[in-house]
């Protein structure tokens, strides 16, 4: 990047002009000369050159750009995230930046059409550009986000790839089968912090589950909480169930439910409560009464339920 000389395209903001900015020891790429700009950008269905997607990434964090676009004096692009950071001074040419924006490479923008950026991993969806990214954040072929709760893991992939780390990286427990019978000993629950937790993983009718068990403050009341994740979209996890049980002392709790899909981030299941939630003194109740330590039995099993056609009932707090 070092060898950019600034290549003033100020006179116009045809493609040919442009083209040298990012292809500079190239020939002109197939659309780029004599052909008047509608032609570049072309009409639905047709895959836009290589060239103008480049040109919709931003220099500078490569990100795609989105309006407003700003450009410099000598039309080098950036996007508005990237324009906020560099002080006034173009990145590229090291000019007083101004506050100039490009219309032009905003309407090009506006007439592409794209495919979902998860095209490689199954979605054959065309979208224009700025509908694309929209799509994007909910495509269901998108990756996965790591399930580990205790840290802030940005490892994402699909679901095979994430058991592995989970197994390799996180050290996690991994069982088979659709029952569970699960002791969580603490010696002193006094010392309980917001981020205790543990998580497990089951494998069962070919899936994979994870099992969550963590310690929070529920208002002012201590509390612990298990519940379910299904390692796979949300409409595939209404395919599922699961209960949990805990007792001791000759008192129960059961919690029946449906497991929830890892796209919802551990906290949101456990800010809606969808779950076995103990009191802590409940759950000192449940250790054998006078103990000063947490020793909770927690059993559990996980079934496929008869064929939903409809999709099953939406949990409200599921739908926000
Ligand atoms: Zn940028
Ligand atoms: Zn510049
Ligand atoms: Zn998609
Ligand atoms: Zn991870």
């Amino acid at each position: 990047m070092d060898s950019i000389e600034c290549i003033s395209y100020s006179d116009g903001n045809d493609e040919d002009e442009i083209q040298p900015h990012r292809h500079q020891h190239q020939a002109p790429g197939p659309f780029s000369s004599s052909k008047p700009h509608s032609n570049v950008v072309s009409s639905a269905g047709i895959r836009p050159t290589t060239s103008v997607h480049e040109l919709l990434e931003c220099p500078v964090c490569t990100n795609s750009m989105y309006p407003p676009i700003h450009q410099c004096h000598n039309g080098h692009t950036l996007c508005s995230t990237c324009k906020t950071r560099v002080q006034n001074r173009c990145p590229t040419c090291r000019q007083e930046l101004g506050d100039i924006r490009c219309l032009a490479l905003e309407k090009v923008a506006e007439s592409l059409e794209l495919p979902c950026k998860y095209c490689s991993l199954g979605c054959s969806e065309i979208f224009p550009y700025y509908s694309k990214l929209k799509h994007e954040a909910i495509c269901n072929f998108r990756p996965y986000n790591c399930p580990y709760a205790g840290s802030e893991c940005s490892v994402v992939g699909d679901i095979p790839y994430l058991v592995s780390h989970l197994r390799d990286d996180h050290k996690v427990d991994m069982h088979s089968g659709c029952t569970f019978n699960h002791r969580y000993v603490k010696s002193n629950p006094r010392e309980v912090e917001n981020a205790t937790w543990m998580l497990t993983v089951f494998h069962c009718f070919g899936q994979s589950f994870c099992l969550h068990f963590e310690a929070f403050q529920l208002g002012m009341a201590p509390v612990y909480m298990a519940f379910l994740r299904f390692m796979g979209d949300e409409a595939e996890a209404r395919n599922y169930s699961y209960s949990l049980e805990v007792g001791g002392n000759g008192r129960k709790l059961i919690f029946e439910g449906t497991p929830r899909s890892i796209r919802d981030s551990h906290r949101k299941v456990r800010d809606s409560h969808d779950g076995l939630i103990i009191q802590r003194n409940m759950a000192l109740f449940f250790s054998g009464g006078d103990t000063k330590e947490l020793k909770l039995r927690v059993t559990g099993r996980i079934w496929k339920e008869q064929q939903n056609p409809d999709g099953g009932a939406c949990i409200p707090n599921l739908c926000n």
